[in-house]
C-alpha cells in the first residue's frame, strides 16, 4: 500500500530528544526550542517566531493580539481548514467566508472588499497546498481599511512570495508541525509577528498571563498574573525533534520537490488533454510541493479515481468540506458572495500520495495508475 502520507523523519531526530533528556528541561523555550525559534527568524528574516503547541494556537494567538471581540467580522476563504475559523469564533467573531480562485484555491483578492463591513477586523489568508496567496493585493486591501492580516501558513514554510517567506508578510503568519506537514514534531506550531507591537504581549499570553519569561530573564523578581492568556508553549521534547528536521530542511524541501515535479511531468500531458487539472503556481511564488493534488471533470469521477486507485493499493485524500456548509460554519458564519468554486472544486479535488522520501518508483507507479484510469 502506498500511503497518502507519512510523517517525516530523518533519523536525527532521536539524537535530539536524548540530548533534551540529559539537559534536563523539558517544559517549553528550553534549549531546543530557543535554537528552532532562531532558525525560524534567520531563515525566513522576521523578526519575532514563537513556538506553540500547534497551528492551531498560534492561531488562537493572533485573535488574543488583535483584540477580536464579540461581533467583530473575520474574513476567510471558506475552503481551509477548521482551524483558521474556530481561532475567531472562540472569541465571539463572526467569519465572512468567500470563494476561491480555481487555480490555487486561495481565496480570490477580488472577492474581499465587497465582504468588508465595518465590524470587519482582520482578513485570514490561506496559502493552501503551500502555494503563497497574492499578498501585494490583500495587503494593499487591508491597508486601505485599516485590517489586520493573518497568513494561515500552515502548510507554506519555506515557501516564497516575490521573494519574502510565506508566514512574514502579514501581521502575524502561523505554521504547522503536525505530522501531516513538511516539517514536524508530530504536533506543533510557530506564531510569526511582524509586527514589533506585540512581541511583549505575545509572551504573555504564552505564560498563561504571567510575566514568566521577564522572570527568567532576571528583568523582575516575580512573575504575577498580567493579563488574559493559555498555556501556548510547545515542549522542549517537541522542540528537540523539530530542530533535528529544521537543520535538515532544504534537503527535505529537495525531496519532496523531486517528487511534486515528477507528478507535474508525469500528468501533464493529461492535463494537455483536458482530462484533469493540476496545480498552478503563479509566477511570483515559490511553493514547498507540499501537496499534489489533481481536479478532475466532476466529482463522480474524482469519487471512481479514488476508488480505482484504492484498489491499485494506493491511499489519496479528498480536502476540506467547505466550512460554511458545515454544521458549525453555518452557525458563526455565512459565505459572503457567489459559491461559484468552493463546493465544485472541492468535490473534484484529490490529493495524491506525497511525503518525504516517497522515492521515484513509488511516484512513477501512481502516475502510470493515473493514466490508466483515463486510458480505461
Ligand atoms: C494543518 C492546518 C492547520 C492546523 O494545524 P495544527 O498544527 O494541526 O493545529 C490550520 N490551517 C491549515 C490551513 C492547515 O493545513
Amino acid at each position: 500500500m502506498i500511503p497518502f502520507y507519512k510523517p517525516c523523519v530523518t533519523g536525527k531526530e532521536s539524537v535530539a530528544i536524548q540530548q533534551a533528556l540529559t539537559n534536563g528541561k523539558l517544559s517549553g523555550n528550553g534549549p531546543f526550542g530557543n535554537k528552532s525559534a532562531k532558525w525560524l527568524e534567520m531563515r525566513l528574516g522576521c523578526e519575532k517566531a514563537v513556538l506553540t503547541p500547534s497551528c492551531t494556537d498560534a492561531l488562537e494567538m493572533t485573535a488574543l493580539l488583535m483584540g477580536i471581540e464579540q461581533g467583530d467580522e473575520v474574513i476567510m476563504p471558506s475552503y481551509t481548514f477548521v482551524s483558521t475559523a474556530n481561532a475567531y469564533v472562540l472569541r465571539g467573531a463572526a467569519i465572512r467566508f468567500i470563494d476561491v480562485d480555481p487555480l490555487t484555491m486561495n481565496l480570490d483578492p477580488n472577492l474581499i472588499e465587497d465582504a468588508i463591513t465595518e465590524r470587519t477586523k482582520a482578513i485570514v489568508a490561506v496559502h493552501y497546498a503551500g502555494i503563497p496567496c497574492n499578498m501585494d493585493e490583500i495587503m494593499d486591501i487591508a491597508a486601505r481599511h485599516g485590517l489586520f492580516v493573518v497568513e494561515d501558513a500552515a502548510q507554506a514554510l519555506m515557501s516564497t512570495y516575490k521573494g519574502k517567506h510565506a508566514g512574514t508578510i502579514g501581521h502575524f503568519g502561523a505554521f504547522s508541525f503536525h505530522d501531516t506537514k513538511n516539517y514536524t514534531c508530530g504536533e506543533g506550531g510557530a506564531l510569526i509577528l511582524n509586527d514589533s507591537a506585540f512581541m511583549e504581549r505575545a509572551e504573555i499570553l504564552q505564560e498563561k498571563g504571567t510575566n514568566r519569561s521577564q522572570f527568567v530573564r532576571g528583568e523582575v523578581d516575580k512573575y504575577t498574573w498580567q493579563d488574559i492568556g493559555s498555556s501556548y508553549l510547545l515542549s522542549e521534547i517537541n522542540a528537540a525533534y523539530l530542530s533535528a528536521q529544521l537543520e535538515d530542511a532544504d534537503a527535505i524541501l529537495q525531496d519532496r520537490m523531486a517528487s511534486w515535479e515528477l507528478y507535474q511531468q508525469g500528468l501533464e500531458n493529461l492535463a494537455g488533454e483536458g482530462l484533469l487539472e493540476i496545480p498552478h503556481v503563479p509566477e511570483e511564488t515559490r511553493h514547498n510541493a507540499h501537496m499534489f493534488y489533481v481536479k478532475t471533470r466532476d466529482g463522480e469521477t474524482r469519487n471512481r479515481l479514488m476508488k480505482f486507485l484504492r484498489d491499485k493499493q494506493i491511499q489519496t485524500a479528498s480536502h476540506y468540506v467547505p466550512l460554511h456548509s458545515s454544521a458549525a460554519g453555518s452557525k458563526y458564519g455565512k459565505l459572503v458572495g457567489e459559491d461559484k468554486y468552493t463546493t465544485a472544486d472541492s468535490a473534484r479535488l484529490l490529493r495524491l500520495p506525497m511525503y518525504y522520501d516517497m522515492g521515484e518508483e513509488a511516484v512513477r507507479y501512481v502516475i502510470e495508475q493515473v493514466r490508466n484510469f483515463f486510458k480505461a
